[in-house]
């Protein structure tokens, strides 16, 4: 009577949700309207989650890292409750899922090395989820499709008892189940001898089922993939669409930055005669860089005064403070040259000239990807656009004070030899940082990767503020707020 019921209640939750379950093998894609923005930010926030998972398989993160990295960003960009959550909207939240994984397929799907770090990071993204959906929920989820496996029935478990013990030790044969599949669906169950292999077939026992369903997974968005880049042609008609698809396809390469802007009236505002000490403490090393040559030379060339000009208004300096910070930086020249040729560009930057647009800072995307610097030039991302020896006696120059020594090296190098600048960036950051607490894979917080230089000057000051206020702590403030020295 009472499973009657409750097996109702299942009916009755399931019918009325568009998509009645939280994982998906999206065998179709949306069909309804959408818009341009909604396209757009869909794939964004799905592209932050499987970029960061992306930057875990650079790091060799073991997969229980890169799951508890990977659900923090899913909660934070596309939570994806269980079906029994009554009181969340979870056919908006599935809609949004659905929709930025198809998005993601037409960016994608262009090259063999785009599909193939596509599929990983969803992959792992799949088996995040399928690892945290409930028991109940899962199991509803199996059978609603057919994986084209076999339950093994009792006589024949029982006949092969002796070799199913054998190729599971430890595994207690009499209560598991074992489902028949032909042997290649399995490949990484047989890499890892987890199964009795026979006549063709490969017995899986129920405790590595989810083998079974990460294959299956993969092959399908694999083909998937491929079907779609054959029908892609089509779309390079659509100027929308294109523009945004090629961006999009770029965030593997250094994650999904968030916008960075000035902080209006956030009171976090700083000063000209700051910046050195700012930079000495908490710039990244493309910036360092740049503030290194702006100090050598009394000037910086075009892209550089950019790249920097919007990265210290960003900061929190005022076009007032800016103003002051350029022409003493360029101390080789007449205030008349300076007014002629540099003040208008920096008004320009903050919106006070011209079409009066406020620039929002470069992200490490743009910075790597856009502007390439020439040989005399110092814009750009020293990660990338160094030579390996002239980046190893940067970076022991730049950073020798704040911990780094060359036994970092090789980690760092690493990074950068596989493509992973923004990692390399990631590591250097916790090095210098390891004694305010960063431990190594902590990232900029949470595990996260460097994406954006502001973030990376932001999270070094916030850092620098706690361990300010915890030794206050530790020893004691008087009324002022003011460290009362001791000893
Ligand atoms: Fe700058 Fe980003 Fe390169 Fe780091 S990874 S140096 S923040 S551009």
């Amino acid at each position: 009577m009472f499973s009657t019921r409750k097996a109702a209640v299942e009916v009755e939750r399931h019918s009325r949700l568009k998509y009645p379950h939280r994982l998906n093998f999206y065998d179709k894609p949306p069909v309804e309207d959408i818009t341009i923005e909604e396209f757009e930010t869909c794939a964004i926030d799905r592209l932050r989650v499987l970029a960061e998972i992306e930057s875990g398989f650079a790091r060799n993160r073991p997969y229980d890292e890169l799951k508890t990295i990977a659900i923090a960003q899913c909660e934070k960009y596309i939570p994806l409750n269980a079906t029994s959550a009554t009181t969340v909207n979870r056919d908006a939240q599935r809609r949004k899922d659905h929709i930025g994984h198809f998005v993601l397929r037409l960016a994608f799907c262009r090259s063999e090395e785009l599909r193939r770090r596509f599929v990983k990071a969803e992959m792992t993204l799949f088996r995040v989820r399928y690892d945290t959906d409930g028991n109940d929920e899962r199991k509803e989820f199996l059978n609603s499709r057919d994986f084209n496996w076999i339950q093994v029935n009792e006589k024949e478990k029982v006949g092969l008892a002796e070799e199913l013990a054998a190729a599971s030790p430890g595994l207690d044969i009499n209560t598991q189940d074992f489902y028949k599949v032909r042997w290649t669906r399995v490949p990484d169950l047989i890499e890892r001898r987890k199964v009795l292999l026979k006549a063709g077939w490969a017995y899986v026992p129920a405790r590595e089922q989810s083998s079974i369903v990460f294959q299956e997974f993969q092959v399908h968005l694999q083909n998937q993939l491929e079907k779609t880049a054959k029908s892609l042609p089509r779309l390079d008609e659509d100027n929308r669409i294109v523009p945004i698809l090629n961006n999009l396809s770029q965030g593997f390469l250094a994650g999904v930055p968030s916008e960075w802007g000035a902080p209006e009236g956030s009171g976090e505002e700083i000063r000209a005669d700051m910046i050195d000490d700012l930079a000495r403490k908490h710039f990244p090393m493309c910036m360092r860089n740049l503030h290194e040559n702006l100090k050598r030379d009394h000037h910086l060339k075009h892209f550089g005064r950019l790249q920097y000009g919007l990265f210290i208004k960003a900061l929190g300096l005022s076009i007032d403070e800016a103003v002051l910070f350029w022409r003493r930086s360029f101390s080789g020249m007449t205030d008349d040259q300076f007014n002629k040729g540099y003040k208008y560009n920096i008004r320009h930057s903050y919106g006070l000239e011209g079409k009066r647009a406020n620039y929002p800072a470069k992200s490490c995307q743009q910075i790597l990807m856009t502007d390439q610097p020439g040989s005399n030039d110092s814009h750009g991302c020293p990660y990338r656009h160094f030579s390996v020896d002239n980046l190893q006696t940067a970076l022991l120059s730049t950073y020798s004070s704040q911990g780094l020594t060359t036994a970092d090296l090789p980690d760092i190098l690493n990074s950068v030899k596989g493509g992973h600048y923004h990692v390399a960036c990631t590591r250097v950051f916790e090095i210098t940082h390891a004694n305010q607490g960063v431990k190594k894979m902590e990232g900029v917080g949470g595990g996260e990767s460097v994406t954006h230089p502001n973030q990376y000057a932001q999270r070094s000051r916030e850092l620098e503020k706690a361990m300010v206020e915890k030794v206050k702590k530790e020893v004691g403030a008087d009324g002022d707020g003011d460290v009362v020295m001791v000893g």
